[in-house]
C-alpha cells in the first residue's frame, strides 16, 4: 500500500461524507501494509451548567467579551472559588453512563502554567483523584453489526480557559475571559482503538449518550465539544510506540482527517528509518496536515498539587443513588428495546435511536397507529421519505409543522388498504407541502383505492379491448406482457386500482 494521503496533500478535497474519510484496516483489525494504529482519546466536553465552576458568572454563548467574568474568573487577589455542585452531579451522571465507578472521593489540583488567556496562572484539575474511573461504551465497527468495547480511564471535571484572539487587528491581541472557568470534563481512553473509523464512531457514541442524559449539548463547532488524539503505530504484538497528540479537533470529520494524515506521516518516517518523537501536533483543516506545537512534556512540568483553597469532593451513595435513578434509558438499551418490542431490524433500531428526539417521534408515530403490524413501515417511512425531506428543507424532526402522528395515519391507511403505496408517497409530499392529515388529503383529492370489482372488470375489458396484438402474444406464451396489462389498468384507474383484485381480474380474462 502506497501512502496515499500524502501524496494526496497538494491538492485535498475532503468532502463531507465521513466515509470518505475513511480508511478502514481490513477485516482482521490490521492494515494491508503489516502496521497497525493505536489511538487514544481525550475529549473535553463542556459540562451543561448555567453557571461557571467555581463562580456564579453565566456560561451563556456569544456574549460580548469579557460580559461574564467574576473577579474569581479575572483571577483577582484575594478571590475564592465556590465549588457548582450542579456540575458534580452532571459528571457522576455522565460516569454513570458509560459505565464507570464513581469515586467518593475526589479532589482538585492546580496545574501550573503560564498563559495570558490563563489570569491565575494555574488551571484546576483532577490529577489524582478523578470524580470517575474504569468506564466503557460500546462502538458500532463500521462494517457490520458487531460493536467493540472502548475502555475509558477516567473523567475528571477541570476549568476551561479564556480566549486569545489574534486576528482582529495586525497590532494587537485580545483577551476574552467569557470562557475562564466554564466547567469541562474531560473524558478519556484507554488506547483501544485501531483505525481513525473507530475513533469516530467512538466520539459519535459518547455524543450521543451525552445527548441523551443532557450533561453536554455537544455543540463542536461552538467547541463545547473538543478532542485531544493521541496516536502511535507499531506492529502488531510489538509494545506501543511513542504517541503524538494532536490537540483541540473540534469536529469528527477533522478527528478522521488528522489521524490519517498522521498515521501515514509516522508510517513513512518509520519506514525511513526514523523515530518517532512524542510531541504535540495541531492540525490544519485548511490543508489537511498535522504539524509540530511543542515537544514531550510530563506532569512534573506542571507541578500539580492539591488546590488548598477547595475541600474535596465527597459523596454519598444517597447523592449516587438519585442520580441513578433519574438517569434516561440509554442509546443501547433504547436500541434493544425496539428490536424486541417493534421487530425493527438492527440498522434502523440504530438510526432511530442516534438521538432522543428521533425516538421519541418514532414511538409517537406508533401510538397512533390502529395496526400491530405498523411499527417496522413507519420506521421506514421515518428513515425513507420523512428524513429525506428534512435533509432537503433544512429542518429538524421537532421543526415539522404537522403532528408526527400522520406518519401513523399514512401507514394505516395503506394496512387498512385505503389506498396502495405508491398512492402513499404523493399523499406524503401533499402532506408535507400541506400539513393537512392524511385522511383529508385522501379524501379531498379522491385517492381512495378502487377495489369495486365491476369498475375494475370493465377497465380490464377495455385495455383487453385496446391491445389486440398484446393480447395475442400473451397468449401465444410471452408471459411477461402480464406486467403490461397491469400497468395499463392501473393507467386507466389514475394509480388507484388495487394491484391484487386487477392481478385477479386480469389473469381470468386474459386466461
Ligand atoms: P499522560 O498521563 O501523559 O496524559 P495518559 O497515559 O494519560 O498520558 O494517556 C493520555 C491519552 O493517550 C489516553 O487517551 C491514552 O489512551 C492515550 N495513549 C497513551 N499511550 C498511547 C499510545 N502509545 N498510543 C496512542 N495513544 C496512547
Ligand atoms: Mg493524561
Amino acid at each position: 500500500m502506497g501512502r496515499s494521503a500524502l501524496r494526496r496533500k497538494e491538492n485535498q478535497h475532503f468532502t463531507e461524507d465521513l466515509t470518505q474519510v475513511s480508511q478502514a484496516p481490513g477485516a482482521d483489525g490490521y492494515r494491508s501494509d503489516g502496521w497497525e494504529t493505536v489511538i487514544g482519546l481525550e475529549v473535553h466536553a463542556q459540562i451543561s451548567t448555567k453557571s461557571k465552576l467555581f463562580s456564579g458568572s453565566p456560561t451563556d454563548f456569544g456574549s460580548d467579551p469579557n460580559s461574564q467574568v467574576s473577579f474569581y474568573d479575572a483571577a483577582m487577589p484575594g478571590t475564592l472559588p465556590v465549588l457548582n455542585t450542579a456540575a458534580i452531579d452532571l459528571a457522576i451522571k455522565t460516569g454513570l453512563s458509560i459505565n464507570g465507578t464513581i469515586n467518593k472521593i475526589s479532589r482538585f489540583d492546580r496545574k501550573n502554567y503560564f498563559y495570558p488567556d490563563l489570569p491565575a496562572g494555574y488551571q484546576i484539575s483532577q490529577l489524582y483523584f478523578p470524580i470517575v474511573t474504569n468506564g466503557y461504551i460500546d462502538i458500532d465497527l463500521p462494517n457490520g453489526p458487531s460493536t467493540k468495547r472502548i475502555n475509558i480511564e477516567r473523567i475528571h471535571i477541570e476549568q476551561d480557559a479564556g480566549k486569545s484572539i489574534h486576528d482582529l487587528s495586525p497590532e494587537s491581541s485580545y483577551i476574552d475571559l467569557n470562557r475562564s472557568g466554564i466547567p469541562l470534563m474531560e473524558i478519556v481512553s484507554r488506547p483501544d482503538m485501531r483505525s481513525s473509523d473507530e475513533a469516530m464512531q467512538y466520539v459519535k457514541k459518547l455524543r450521543t449518550i451525552l445527548r441523551y442524559i443532557e450533561t453536554c449539548d455537544c455543540n463542536m463547532e461552538r467547541g463545547n465539544l473538543r478532542v485531544d488524539a493521541n496516536i502511535s503505530i507499531r506492529r502488531p504484538g510489538e509494545p506501543f510506540g511513542n504517541r503524538v497528540e494532536i490537540k483541540n479537533i473540534n469536529s469528527i470529520r477533522f478527528l478522521g482527517q488528522a489521524l490519517n494524515y498522521e498515521a501515514e506521516r509516522q508510517i513513512m518516517a518509520r519506514e525511513s528509518g526514523e523515530e518517532i518523537i512524542q510531541e504535540t501536533r495541531l492540525f490544519d483543516a485548511g490543508t489537511g496536515e498535522t504539524r509540530p506545537m511543542r515537544t514531550k512534556e510530563n506532569s512534573d512540568d506542571y507541578r500539580y498539587f492539591p488546590d488548598p483553597d477547595l475541600r474535596p469532593v465527597i459523596l454519598t451513595d444517597e447523592r449516587i443513588a438519585k442520580i441513578m435513578g433519574g438517569l434516561p434509558e440509554l442509546p443501547d438499551a433504547k436500541r434493544a428495546r425496539f428490536i424486541m418490542e417493534y421487530g425493527l431490524p438492527e440498522s434502523d433500531a440504530a438510526i432511530l435511536t442516534e438521538d432522543m428526539v428521533t425516538a421519541r417521534y418514532f414511538e409517537k408515530a406508533v401510538s397512533a397507529s390502529k395496526f400491530k403490524e405498523s411499527p417496522r413501515l413507519i420506521a421506514n417511512w421515518i428513515t425513507g421519505e420523512l428524513f429525506a425531506f428534512l435533509n432537503k428543507s433544512g429542518k429538524n424532526i421537532d421543526e415539522l409543522a404537522f403532528p408526527i402522528e400522520y406518519i401513523g395515519e399514512l401507514v394505516d391507511l395503506i394496512l387498512n388498504k385505503t389506498i396502495s403505496g405508491n398512492i402513499a408517497k404523493s399523499v406524503f409530499a401533499r402532506m408535507v407541502e400541506s400539513n393537512e392529515n392524511p385522511l383529508k388529503i385522501v379524501t379531498d383529492q379522491g385517492l381512495t383505492q378502487i377495489r369495486d370489482d365491476s369498475i375494475i372488470k370493465k377497465v380490464v375489458e377495455e385495455v383487453i379491448a385496446k391491445n389486440p396484438n398484446q393480447v395475442d402474444e400473451y397468449k401465444s406464451g410471452k408471459q411477461q406482457l402480464f406486467g403490461f396489462f397491469v400497468g395499463q389498468c392501473m393507467k386507466a384507474l389514475q394509480g388507484k386500482g388495487n394491484p391484487e383484485i386487477i392481478n385477479e381480474i386480469l389473469r381470468k380474462a386474459l386466461g
